[in-house]
């Protein structure tokens, strides 16, 4: 069963539940990034969790006015949205929420505006004032969209992302408590790309500038080549990685095998793959073909 985002749906007791919203304003941070604000009459029930705090945009095809989603909010979503018509269904990508404000209900998404062709890219590029998606988020703070979860007793953190997880990172060094020491890399398409983050952590940040490079390829090692190069601190550490999957890849195996880091105090995330589209990330995690983990 399926229908138009048209309605705004009842909570319901599960943690995530759909709800349509619309762009109010963009806004350039960079040559490469773009911010967009999403308003909604039920978006008082969104609950983000700050950090890393992750959830599915829905964004129309071509021609159609608003997203088309399954009807149903529990857990059950999935299972309908991937029995709907690929050209009809909404198009499902995961982004992070940058900021979330009330009064007015508002929802800042950082897009990375990359070159390859995909949908919520190109969408984000062209984006005005009233058009419509759909939002599958939280509605309690404590959720399980969020990764960002250091262990008792962790001495410090380390932090590595791209473009796709500055978000992250921003909302990460924002909630960390003050006096954290933490080191934090982050790459980024062009040095107008960086930003002003605010944190009270004990944060040395990275910026590494790619000018150019594709992101994830040899030529842009420049995260891996930049940690393998830093004498880290002693004590217990906690990391968390993100950003395109071959790269972290090779950052948690340096961090797991080559520094000693436990495995469980390594959070890691592909947020994209060099020539893998969503749509090809979610069927290989539901079929089990992915790449394995050798660590
Ligand atoms: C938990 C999570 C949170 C995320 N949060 C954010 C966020 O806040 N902001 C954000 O911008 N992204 C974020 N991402 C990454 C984003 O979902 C992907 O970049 C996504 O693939 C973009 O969809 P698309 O339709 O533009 O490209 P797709 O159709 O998915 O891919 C098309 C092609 O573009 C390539 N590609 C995808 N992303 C990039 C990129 N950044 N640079 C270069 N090539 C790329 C793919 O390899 C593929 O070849 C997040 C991902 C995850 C899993």
């Amino acid at each position: 069963m399926t229908t138009a985002a048209t309605t705004t749906r009842p909570s319901t007791a599960v943690p995530f539940r759909f709800f349509d919203a619309h762009v109010v304003r963009t806004r350039a941070l960079g040559p490469s990034m773009s911010r967009i604000t999403f308003s909604g009459t039920g978006l008082g029930d969104f609950a983000a969790g700050g950090r890393d705090q992750r959830f599915k945009l829905f964004l129309p095809h071509p021609g159609q006015p608003a997203p088309v989603v399954p009807v149903e909010d529990g857990d059950g979503w999935f299972a309908s949205w991937r029995k709907m018509d690929p050209a009809v269904r909404g198009i499902m990508r995961s982004y992070t929420v940058r900021e979330q404000r009330r009064e007015p209900d508002e929802i800042d998404v950082d897009f990375a505006l990359h070159h390859d062709g995909g949908p919520a890219a190109r969408w984000a590029a062209r984006a005005e004032s009233g058009d419509r998606v759909t939002l599958l988020g939280p509605v309690v703070e404590d959720n399980g969209g969020v990764d960002f979860r250091p262990p008792s007793g962790t001495d410090w953190v380390l932090i590595s992302g791209d473009e796709t997880a500055l978000p992250a990172v921003a909302g990460i060094l924002d909630w960390l408590p003050a006096g954290t020491p933490a080191k934090v890399w982050i790459e980024v398409q062009h040095a107008e790309d960086m930003q002003e983050l605010h944190t009270e952590a004990d944060a040395e940040i990275t910026w590494l500038v790619r000018d150019g490079a594709t992101p994830g390829s040899p030529r842009s090692a420049l995260l891996l080549d930049d940690v393998r190069a830093t004498q880290l601190p002693s004590g217990t550490p906690y990391a968390w990685i993100a950003g395109e999957a071959g790269t972290v890849k090779e950052m948690r195996r340096h961090l797991v095998r080559e520094r000693g880091f436990e495995r469980k105090a390594v959070t890691f995330t592909g947020y994209w793959r060099l020539g893998t589209c969503e749509e090809q990330l979610v069927e290989e995690a539901v079929s089990g073909t992915g790449p394995k983990s050798d660590d």
